[in-house]
């Protein structure tokens, strides 16, 4: 049993069911998410009693993953950490930090069974689902890096500290492939006892798996949704997408109108700018006519090279154009990524893991 798998109701349900007071759940809950303990001890958690301890310790395990290797990009923007889990398999979280805010990017499969033909996990295929276990150790294993980070700032220039405020869910893998144990994991980060990370400051972004996004609506989750668009034809889209070959796009943009009526909120669209494949003014203009009116914002993404795709990113140029054609003939606001972590293969899509013996 790892314990980053309970939610805090589990883990008093769990106390209590072992004949132990519900009222250690408050105190272990925050040596997990508020002190993050790296072990079950008498040194990291002196206030549960012996006995209790002593069971937890038999019992269940705290699945912190080691880090198996870690990259600054040159800009000292953006790490990445290669983290282990317990079969050996590796997976990517990158840490990433913009003015004035700092967000995790984390995985939720090992690798992708949508095969998206420019990323790089889809290039490397489907392993296995993370556990919620793991994908909350990815967000625990970020705020430990930013208290020393922030513990190091402070000895030197007497700065407050940067907690963990924003998570997306685009690094390895489908999120909605994995439901249950990434609702599951929002759930425990998003626990206002522990990190406590504000529902609107976690964004889940899906290739378009429509029944994902309709149970998202039907369960009204409070989190953003980015759903990755990239054409605005079926045939266009097919071709770089292929998933959407099982969700066509009449069905994803149903599903979108059902998830903006019924939870009032709007949805971001991403777009990867392939030069000479989904960045001209016509298809622009198609993207436009698609999302006009609707509650959507496009998040455009300049293509990050991939080893196994030889597309090359739009020219700024191009891009801008693009995105005017969006706001001035249609309305639809757009926002471009900015590139960050490029050179140590930390870019959206480009995450993937190279070394898979080591
Ligand atoms: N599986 C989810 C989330 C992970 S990918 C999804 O596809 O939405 C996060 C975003 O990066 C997606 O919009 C994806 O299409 C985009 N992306 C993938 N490969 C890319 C690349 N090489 N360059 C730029 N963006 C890429
Ligand atoms: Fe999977 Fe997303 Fe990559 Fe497509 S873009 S292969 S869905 S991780």
């Amino acid at each position: 049993m790892n314990l980053y798998d309970l939610t805090r109701d589990e883990l008093k349900a769990l106390l209590v069911n072992w004949g132990f007071s519900p009222f250690h759940t408050t105190r272990l809950w925050s040596y997990l998410y508020l002190d993050l303990v790296t072990e079950i001890s008498a040194e990291s958690m002196p206030e549960i009693p012996p006995k209790v301890r002593a069971r937890f310790a038999a019992e269940a395990s705290l699945g912190v993953l080691p880090t198996a290797q870690e990259t600054d990009s040159s800009d000292g923007f953006t790490r990445k950490y290669l983290l282990r889990l317990n079969d050996d398999e590796k997976i990517e979280t990158v840490l990433m930090r913009y003015t004035g805010r700092v967000t995790a990017c984390i995985s939720s499969q090992v690798g992708c069974a949508m095969g998206c033909v420019f990323c790089a996990t889809g290039q490397m295929g489907y392993t296995r689902h993370l556990t919620a276990g793991e994908i909350v150790a990815q967000a625990v294993h970020v705020a430990r890096v930013l208290r020393a980070l922030s513990r190091e700032a402070k000895a030197s220039a007497g700065v407050s500290p940067v907690r963990l405020r924003n998570i997306v869910l685009m690094g390895m893998g489908e999120p909605l492939h994995n439901y249950d144990a990434v609702m599951r994991a929002i759930d425990i980060i998003h626990d206002g006892n522990g990190l406590a990370l504000a529902a609107d400051r976690i964004t889940l972004s899906t290739v378009g798996v429509v029944p994902g996004i309709l149970r998202l609506a039907a369960e009204q989750r409070p989190q953003h949704l980015a759903v990755s668009l990239h054409a605005a034809t079926q045939p266009e889209r097919a071709a770089l997408v292929p998933a959407a070959r099982k969700w066509p796009l009449d069905e994803l943009m149903a599903a979108c109108r059902t998830y903006s009526k019924t939870t009032g909120r709007r949805i971001f669209y991403e777009w990867t700018l392939i030069e000479g494949k989904n960045d001209t003014p016509e298809q622009a203009r198609a993207v436009g006519a698609l999302l006009q009116g609707l509650p959507a914002q496009v998040n455009l993404i300049p293509l990050n090279p991939t080893s196994g795709y030889d597309g090359v990113p739009t020219r700024t140029e191009a891009a801008r154009t693009f995105q005017k054609i969006l706001s001035e003939e249609f309305a639809v606001p757009s926002t471009m990524r900015q590139r960050r972590g490029i050179d140590i293969a930390a870019g959206c899509g480009q995450l993937a893991v190279a070394d898979r013996t080591g």
